[in-house]
């Protein structure tokens, strides 16, 4: 893979910037208050190629990196979308990428790069074992040529708009391992066949995500559709976190420069008291804070997505990029709330909607007090604090 110049970078920008100028605020928040899946807008952005390009060319894709794919969301997200529609087929693929086999590859890749199949799922989070993964009770058990999954997931997203599942699952019990990493198994579920043995029930939340809960009660996958050596599944899922992390903070950086965007504009031209509001450095200070703030996480997600994509270890730069991006685009929310007065909390200026959309990368897919525990325990030496 050839990594763009600064200046095809621009084009990709420019591009999708285009494509999400025929999605503008209205359509936006007339899909949040019907609580309506964006299919409009995945399906454009799939036509275009755009939600496949981290897939090698080989098996139909653009073969970029990170560095562009992370340009597509942070662009989507300032036109004032919402990547999260659609952005798990990205990285979602990489476990199958990386640790699939060759037959397994070219069964799913081209077929998902051709839009002809979505790989928006991934379920990890149980209810019971929250933030600690390896503590996760699904079970798939092995009957002859198939597994019988057993188990609920929780807050797994975009199900019902999904043919197949990327899931995380025990296949030895936990006092059978040595390390507690061990013993889990990556399985791609058919979400078609799966029937009545799979329940779905959705879990309304503050955005318009479509998550739910999965109940799993003998759910058959065959045996060719575990990806890799069964009980290596965690460290699959590990290594295909890095991206999902940069991806996350470029989403971050996109909301962050929405608010950036929208609360300059507004106070440029909003006059109180005889003079725009912007004028005052009670607003005009927090404005540059929170943008100064935003170009040092900008900084922090380029580095980790330069790593990734040159194959170097980035987990420590993806996990800080995902903290200041996401933090750097809280403070944003914040100062643009602030900015708008009472004007803000009106729906038609689509920043309540993005504020509520913004808060959610602070938590997911990973909390930041992880982040912190992983900083301090990884980077600064010091004990392990879980
Ligand atoms: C809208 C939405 C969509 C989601 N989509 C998906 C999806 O598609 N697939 C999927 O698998 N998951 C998904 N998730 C789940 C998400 O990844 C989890 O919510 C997140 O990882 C946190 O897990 P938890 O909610 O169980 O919180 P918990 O683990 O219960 O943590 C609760 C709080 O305690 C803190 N905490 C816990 N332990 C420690 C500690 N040792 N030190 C310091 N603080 C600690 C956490 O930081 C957090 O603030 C989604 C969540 C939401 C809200």
């Amino acid at each position: 893979m050839e990594p763009t110049t600064r200046v095809e970078l621009e084009e990709v920008r420019a591009a999708v910037r285009e494509l999400c100028a025929r999605f503008g605020g209205e359509y936006w928040r007339a899909c949040d208050e019907q609580r309506r899946y964006p299919e409009e807008f995945v399906a454009a952005l799939t036509e275009a190629g755009w939600l496949s390009i981290l897939i090698p060319e080989t098996y139909g894709g653009a073969g970029l990196g990170m560095r562009e794919a992370g340009a597509v969301l942070e662009e989507i997200n300032r036109s004032g979308g919402n990547a999260a529609a659609c952005h798990a087929q990205m990285y979602t693929m990489g476990a199958l990428l990386r640790h699939g086999s060759e037959e397994q590859k070219r069964r799913w890749l081209p077929e998902i790069a051709a839009g002809r199949l979505r790989l928006q799922s991934f379920g990890v989070t149980e209810p019971d074992a929250g933030s600690d993964t390896t503590q996760l009770r699904t079970v798939a058990e092995r009957h002859g040529d198939h597994y019988r999954i057993y188990g609920r997931k929780v807050f797994i997203s975009r199900v019902q708009h999904s043919d197949l599942l990327m899931l995380l699952a025990r296949t030895t019990p936990l006092e059978r391992v040595r390390r507690r990493s061990e013993g889990l198994s990556v399985f791609i579920v058919d979400l078609r066949t799966a029937g009545e043995r799979l329940q779905v029930r959705p879990i309304r939340t503050m955005v318009n995500h479509e998550t739910n809960e999965l109940v799993f009660e003998g759910v058959e996958v065959p045996v060719e559709h575990r990806i890799g050596e069964e009980g290596q599944g965690f460290r699959y899922i590990l290594s295909g976190m890095n991206a999902e992390r940069i991806l996350i903070a470029s989403e971050a950086l996109g909301d962050g420069f929405f608010f950036i965007d929208r609360a300059v504009g507004y106070a440029r031209q909003r006059v109180v008291f005889g003079r725009p509001i912007g004028q005052n450095q009670g607003v005009q200070f927090p404005l540059a804070r929170a943008y100064l703030n935003l170009e040092a996480a900008r900084l922090a997600r380029d580095r980790a997505a330069e790593r990734f994509d040159a194959g170097q270890e980035a987990g420590t730069e993806a996990n800080m990029a995902k903290y200041l991006a996401s933090e750097a685009a809280w403070e944003a929310a914040n100062v643009a709330m602030t900015t708008f007065g009472g004007y803000g909390f009106a729906v038609e200026y689509d920043i309540e909607r993005k504020f509520r959309e913004a808060r959610l990368t602070i938590v997911a897919p990973v909390t930041n007090n992880l982040i912190l525990s992983y900083v301090g325990e990884h980077v600064l030496g010091l004990p392990r604090s879980y």
